[in-house]
């Protein structure tokens, strides 16, 4: 291999868009590789890629290579390594960026094993060491409640990030780029695995991936009703989605889609209302990204209030209704 030089980031598709994942790889990329003063390159593999490629060049790559291939319609990991064993041999990266989403964790280890290197997963931030060029690679640890930073030695060096840790460039339709169409020659006998179907979401309202502003509800809202009552018309006067810490929806009071945390969703809106809650670690965990993070709470040592920037003690059945009427007032004003 030649040497090991810029970035490669592995784009993503989502409906015929650049999803905010690949547009966040490509603005933290982008801030590495002019550290580095290398190259950023994107790798979109999908059956269409059509204009995205000029969309990836305004979000900061410098080169995109574009497979295009039916075989690529969904991910698949024996399709997609096929296309990055070639991509990475052209490419040489010294760094490859993935997302922490169910593409980029599930390929992101088939890639480091291929390559006998190491892999640090959902980085909360990365960073260039000035004196060596490794990658300096920060994640949560310990169940959220401490953050390591890790390096490795063998180049590439694979992270993937998390979803909303990574702040996008501003798209920018002047920049140049160069768009380099790659074939790849599938080979469909090596593919083992074959997608036999998928189910979406149901999402009535904001997505709470996408939502600016999420209104969480825990265990101390005591059962299913308040979700569909008084959260829900928080959640609507300020245009927002309904969210949940993990007990509700192992309760079976709300559905596991609102499940934020660890091992839930990570969200990081502009606020976050955290409505009886009391903030343990693994929750925190899910949304401690977010911009404004708001506790209403009953009992004033919750450790929510210790991570909170703004915070009301109270019952939530008396400070949820009376902030939803202040609301509905100002923003009628
Ligand atoms: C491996 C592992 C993974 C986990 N993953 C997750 C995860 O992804 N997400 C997650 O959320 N949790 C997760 N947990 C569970 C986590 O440790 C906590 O148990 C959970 O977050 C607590 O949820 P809660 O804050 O809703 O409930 P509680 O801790 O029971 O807190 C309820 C809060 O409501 C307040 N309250 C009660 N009544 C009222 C009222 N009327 N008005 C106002 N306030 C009131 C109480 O003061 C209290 O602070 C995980 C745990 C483990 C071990």
């Amino acid at each position: 291999m030649a040497e090991n030089k810029g970035i490669l980031v592995f784009g993503e598709i989502a409906e015929g868009k650049l999803p905010s994942i690949t547009t966040e790889l490509l603005g933290c990329g982008r801030k590495l590789a002019d550290e580095l003063n290398e190259d950023l390159s994107c790798l979109l593999a999908s059956d269409a890629v059509g204009d995205l490629s000029k969309e990836a060049i305004a979000f900061g790559a410098d080169k995109v290579y574009v497979v295009e291939d039916a075989a690529l319609k969904q991910y698949e990991a024996d399709c997609y390594m096929q296309v990055a064993d070639q991509v990475i041999g052209q490419v040489s990266p010294r760094i490859i960026l993935l997302g922490n989403t169910p593409m980029g964790a599930d390929l992101a280890p088939h890639l480091a094993f291929r390559l006998q290197v190491g892999l640090s997963t959902d980085c909360l931030e990365l960073s260039i060491d000035p004196g060596t060029k490794q990658l300096m690679q920060t994640s949560s640890v310990y169940g959220g409640n401490a953050q390591a930073i890790f390096t490795t030695e063998a180049l590439p060096q694979i992270a993937t990030t998390r979803v909303k840790a990574m702040s996008p460039i501003e798209r920018d339709e002047s920049r140049k780029g160069e768009v380099i169409p790659t074939k790849v020659a599938i080979d469909m006998s090596k593919v083992k695995t074959k997608i036999v179907g998928t189910i979406k979401e149901e999402v009535t309202g904001v997505k709470l991936e996408d939502a600016p502003v999420i209104v969480s509800g825990g265990r101390g809202c005591g059962g299913p009703d308040p979700y569909n009552t008084t959260l829900k018309e928080l959640a609507d006067v300020v245009k927002g989605a309904v969210g949940a810490s993990r007990p509700p929806c192992d309760n079976g009071w709300v559905p596991e889609a609102m499940h934020i945390g660890l091992t839930g969703k990570i969200v990081a809106p502009d606020v976050y209302i955290a409505i009886a809650i009391s903030g343990a670690s693994q929750h925190m965990s899910g949304c401690s990204g977010s911009k404004n993070i708001i506790a209403i709470n009953k009992d004033p040592e919750a450790n929510i209030f210790k991570q909170a920037h703004f915070g009301v003690v109270g019952k939530f059945e008396d400070v949820v209704p009376a902030l939803t009427t202040k609301l509905k007032e100002l923003l009628a004003g």
